[in-house]
């Protein structure tokens, strides 16, 4: 199974395949080839909970085309507990920013053609 389709695998099981450096235990995302923190190129994968609360988000009212269906919805930046990382997502039926404070609690609950599915906790 290739580093990508892992990653997908752990998205539908509501998870974040990270990339954690062997000698530092810096975590990263998907693929890294150098660990931006000591520069070692080890890394083994850890498995972290797809939680946190809402960093940022991106409003979209004017889809790519094929996503005309799913509006309105947010690109959102989601800031993982326990953990520096962030992972961006598709949450639905966000029209304005009073759907979505920042800091809402979100976690992730799939992944499809949209990408990562985080919806509200
Ligand atoms: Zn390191």
């Amino acid at each position: 199974m290739s580093a990508k389709q892992e990653f997908v695998e752990q998205a539908k099981a509501g998870k974040v395949l990270a990339r954690k450096c062997t000698k530092c235990n810096e975590l990263h995302l998907s693929t890294v080839y150098f660990c931006k923190n000591c520069g070692n190129k080890g890394f083994e994968n850890a498995v972290l909970e797809g939680r946190g609360s809402i960093a940022t988000y991106t409003i979209i009212t004017v889809p790519p085309a094929g996503f005309e269906k799913y509006t309105p919805y947010a690109w959102v930046v989601l800031q993982l507990d326990n953990s520096e990382l962030r992972v961006s997502g598709f949450m639905a039926n966000i029209a304005t920013p009073a759907d979505l404070p920042v800091g809402t609690r979100a976690k992730i609950t799939g992944f499809d053609e949209r990408g990562i599915i985080i919806e509200k906790q």
